[in-house]
């Protein structure tokens, strides 16, 4: 099977397993567990931040954040394909009853000015404008990448208009080394980012917020709250200790694997167009001799798993349980089709 149907179906390696299994653990919820004790120092020491908190997903770390930064009835600011927005349940009105302004972005990125626009005027009738969303790489963009002079002056925007800005850095490591960005600059830019290690990292359980020591303060009684206080968790953070010092760098593999496939698909008449490949994800829209679907089954024959995101589009994305070997076997089967 190869499968292709997202980044977070990689099962943890032999040697993750082995740091897993030998991780030092204590009760966390006291503040006990060594093992996630350094992953979250580790953690923030990478993007120079004060403090991380671990939870089991990135869900939970993005509606921790969004808690943190609003009160019921404030409105947040993102882009309408976001992961907050579309994937997390309705969370941003059940957990904080807060409200949204959905921003048309460009492949899933928003820019300052369209930022400005759409903060509301100090006036009774509107939500208060408290928080500022972004998410890098964005998953419905394709995978791609900001460029962090917009977030720049995003952030100035923010500054202007006192708002918290928000990163959903789920994947943020492909966007990190796909453009050679420092995570240090990250870290000054945000208020709170929240990144997977359960996502292309290979870690199988797994998401970390990180922020100042007041906003993790806070940020820690409500996962308290959302029932995330786990307790002798260091056997999954062990697995987040081994990914971020082993599984970063490799990152460029599944970014050229993902290049080479969105190559072989541009060539079929079926492949109508293909998003501009800067990561790990490949989007493209299918019309003629198939359907999403009929395409998906098709592969499925050759036990290779593809996605099907909309009537229109399939999702391929790379990730580190695929080799080589299987991006040339993908390649022979989308070119026999
Ligand atoms: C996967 C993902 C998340 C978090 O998902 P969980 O499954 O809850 O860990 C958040 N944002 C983006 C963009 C994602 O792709």
């Amino acid at each position: 099977m190869i499968d292709y149907r997202s980044d977070t179906v990689t099962k943890p390696s032999k040697a993750m397993q082995e740091a897993m299994f030998s991780a030092p653990v204590g009760d966390d919820v006291f503040g006990e567990d060594p093992s996630i004790n350094e992953l979250e120092k580790n953690a923030a020491a990478i993007f120079g931040m004060e403090a991380a908190l671990f939870c089991p997903s990135g869900t939970m770390t993005n509606q921790i954040a969004i808690k943190c930064h609003t009160q019921p009835g404030d409105e947040v600011i993102c882009d309408v394909t976001s992961h907050i927005y579309q994937y997390e349940g309705g969370g941003i009105a059940a957990n904080s009853g807060a409200q949204v302004k959905l921003i048309h972005g460009d492949r899933g990125r928003i820019t300052a000015e369209q930022v400005r626009e759409s903060i509301n005027a100090d006036d009774v009738h509107k939500a208060r404008t408290t928080l500022v969303s972004l998410e890098n790489t964005s998953n419905r963009g394709g995978g791609s990448c900001y460029d962090l002079a917009e977030i720049k002056k995003i952030r100035a925007v923010c500054d202007e208009h006192n708002l918290a800005l928000h990163l959903d850095g789920a994947r943020l490591f492909n966007a990190l080394v796909a453009k050679g960005e420092s995570p240090e600059d990250y870290g000054k830019t945000f208020h709170s980012i929240s990144i997977c290690l359960s996502k292309s990292l290979g870690c199988p359980v797994g998401s970390l917020v990180m922020g100042s020591k007041d906003f993790i303060r806070k940020a820690r009684r409500v996962r308290k709250a959302f029932g995330g206080g786990m307790r002798q968790a260091g056997y999954l953070a062990a697995a987040g200790i081994y990914a971020l010092k082993n599984n970063v760098e490799r990152l460029t593999e599944d970014h050229q694997h993902a290049k080479l496939l969105a190559e072989a698909l541009s060539k079929k008449d079926f492949v109508e167009t293909v998003l501009p490949v800067e990561t790990n994800i490949v989007i493209f829209s299918v019309g003629g001799r198939f359907t999403p679907q009929s395409l998906v089954a098709k592969l499925k024959e050759q036990n290779v798993y593809w996605y099907s995101i909309s009537p229109t589009q399939v999702r391929i994305v790379t990730h580190l349980d695929v080799t080589p070997d299987m991006i040339e076997k993908t390649i022979n089967a989308i070119n026999d089709l």
